[in-house]
């Protein structure tokens, strides 16, 4: 089980509160990213190789946004988000397999009109029935 320890140094967040840094790019081009926390301030930046940069090193600096409150990552998941956020991600992730079981379930001829529709209202969220 992952704890706070297994965490990159370089993503550790100086806002205790939050624990691990969230950073956002800042800066971009076909060199280099850099990064800043939007927590702590921490400036951080990754050199591009032939326009690409290292995903290995870019996923545990990012390791924030991958953690799933099941699995080896259950720990860490509770340590930054409480079991309250354990048991809202759980229950949302239930809800997105039924969603996807059930348009797994749909006659294919419907898909296309469901996605359809669902574009629709993602676009147009007070949009009115068509
Ligand atoms: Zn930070």
């Amino acid at each position: 089980m992952m704890t706070i320890k297994d965490v990159d140094p370089r993503a550790r967040c100086d806002n205790k509160r939050f624990k691990i840094c969230d950073f956002i790019p800042i800066l971009e081009d076909e060199t280099m990213i850099a990064e800043r926390c939007g927590m702590c301030g921490r400036k951080i930046h990754f050199n591009k190789k032939d326009g690409k940069y290292d995903n290995k090193l870019y996923g545990q600096l990012h390791i924030r946004s991958f953690l799933q409150p099941y699995g080896s990552m259950k720990g860490l998941f509770e340590e930054i988000h409480g079991m309250q956020g354990v048991e809202r991600a759980t229950e949302s992730l239930k809800k997105k397999e039924a969603a996807d079981q059930r348009m797994k379930d749909m006659p294919d001829v419907f898909k296309e009109k469901y996605r359809e529709v669902k574009r629709y209202y993602d676009r147009h969220p007070n949009g009115n029935i068509i």
